[in-house]
């Protein structure tokens, strides 16, 4: 046995506050190149989840009155409500709650303290609650925790440490020989230049914080959030320390390593540097790519809590349809660089890409066809000149998907689409049909071809609208009297 299939990842969300675009974003991304791949027969695992653990969660839970892991439960079923309403087809859902993946953690870290690579210690550090993370000086922003911009606390306590300064050089050294390994390029030399400082242990256990997974052979401590969700790539993947399952084995065999890990630049540090650093310790290959891509705002502001400026993407999946959605979210912003997300914005391309683009040229085509082709199979006709000229674009598309470019994928879509509708503007069909039925015919068949291409390329963006086109685009073959008033559906209606 050994890997066969497309492994993919989002980040484990924190069950902190309930799901917001931010997540939708990164999920959305994976869905799409998973469906891509799928679509063309390949194996795929897409792996999703919740990370549960912390004193976050327990101060959280505290506050509201309920146990950590009710907490946890309830906003774990929000995430997987909205992933269901998003249209997301994850293979597989984990949480750091699950009994595996506690056991597979507490066997790692005793592995770990085994080799050496963790040992016990004293932690004196600046320390932000709310990221769970230890900071240097050098790393605060005016006396504060960079990400939160609120005062960073003094903690002194017994620790475990990850041995994270013995791999800096293995580390540089990995990023060197594999150039596609930190994605995409620009973000990368922020990680290598941070390595290259010179990378301190770090600190991968706490005493003060119950709601964790002890540590097997010294419970009073509790590991750390980060180092146990981490390992949930390899745990959701079935990896596991003592080999006695054969079925997870073969799981881990076929899936391992994961082709992509797509996170948020805000945690690009850990999944580029502490996560490799612990899979060399553990004596296993690295994932292929770490990929961070960038953040949300909204109206030109940072989404915050305090702002109360979360977008929840199903109120703009209400309004617009889910597949609208979709399609924004990859075309307004090269997956990567960082967005602003405007409700005018939304508008404007809902409007102009998809009502009167694409849903335009759809209702046109078919109308004219069920006008002029009647019952008559829309086979290729010999002259088909539009669809020799887009047919090439599919391994184009491909590639940009591979390569997490969707924004590169759709604006080539796109052109087809604006070059199709400026054919028939040109060709104008209703007049032809006139003179000359039979290159009528001809023509609409190949931009029907054509249509088809499209309605392939988009289904990985927008799966319903695709099914839809498809199903209209064997409209020949399926139309069972040869009235003119059946009524075609608009697929995306115009909004004032
Ligand atoms: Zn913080």
């Amino acid at each position: 046995m050994s890997k066969d299939t497309f492994y993919i990842t989002t980040p484990l969300y924190y069950v902190n506050a309930s799901p917001h675009i931010g997540h939708a974003y990164t999920t959305l991304a994976a869905d799409i190149v998973s469906r891509h791949k799928r679509a063309k027969g390949e194996k795929v695992f897409f792996q999703t989840g919740t990370d549960e653990h912390g004193s976050n969660i327990e101060k959280i839970a505290l506050l509201n009155k309920v146990e950590p892991k009710q907490w946890a439960d309830k906003v774990c079923y929000e995430f997987k409500k909205m992933w269901l309403d998003l249209n997301i087809m994850h293979d597989y859902f984990i949480r750091t709650t699950d009994a595996n993946h506690e056991e597979q953690v507490r066997l790692i870290f005793e592995q770990l303290i085994k080799t050496g690579d963790i040992y016990l210690g004293i932690y004196e550090g600046l320390y932000c609650p709310m990221c769970e993370n230890f900071y240097d000086e050098s790393e605060l922003t005016n006396g504060d925790c960079p990400v939160h911009k609120k005062q960073v606390e003094n903690v002194k306590e017994e620790s475990f440490f990850f041995k994270l300064s013995k791999y800096e050089n293995r580390l540089i050294k990995h990023y060197e020989n594999n150039p596609g390994f930190l994605s995409p390029k620009r973000r990368a030399s922020e990680i290598v230049n941070f390595v290259k400082s010179g990378l301190k242990d770090i600190s991968v256990s706490r005493t003060k914080v119950s709601w964790g997974i002890p540590v097997k052979s010294n419970p009073k401590h509790t590991i750390y959030v980060w180092f146990d969700a981490l390992l949930n790539y390899i745990t959701g993947a079935g990896y596991q320390v003592e080999k006695n399952d054969p079925e997870k084995l073969k799981k881990f065999e076929s899936l391992w390593p994961a082709d992509a890990h797509l996170v948020g630049k805000e945690i690009y540090r850990f999944h580029a540097i502490i996560w490799p650093a612990i899979l060399m310790a553990m004596d296993i290959p690295l994932p292929k790519k770490i990929f961070a891509h960038g953040w949300w705002t909204v109206n030109g502001e940072k989404m915050s809590k305090s702002k109360g400026n979360f977008i929840n993407p199903m109120d703009m999946a209400d309004e617009y349809g889910l597949d609208s959605l979709r399609y924004f979210l990859f075309r307004e912003v090269p997956f990567g660089q960082d967005g602003d997300f405007s409700f005018e914005s939304f508008k404007q391309r809902y409007n102009a890409d998809l009502a009167n683009d694409l849903g335009n040229l759809f209702s046109r085509v078919i109308n004219l066809s069920n006008k002029h082709l009647g019952k008559d199979m829309p086979e290729k006709p010999e002259n088909s000149a539009l669809f020799a000229k887009l047919s090439p674009n599919t391994a184009y598309i491909d590639e940009k998907i591979n390569n997490l470019q969707f924004g590169d994928a759709l604006n080539t879509i796109w052109e087809a689409v604006s070059l199709l509708n400026k054919e028939i503007d040109t060709q104008k069909p209703w007049q032809m049909a006139k003179t000359d039925l039979e290159k009528t015919k001809s023509f609409l068949k190949d931009t029907i071809w054509c249509l088809r291409l499209i309605a392939g390329w988009i289904y990985p963006f927008m799966p319903n609208t695709s099914a839809q086109m498809q199903m209209y685009l064997g409209i020949g073959n399926v139309k069972t009297d040869n009235s003119d008033n059946q009524k075609l559906p608009a697929l995306f209606p115009r909004k004032k």
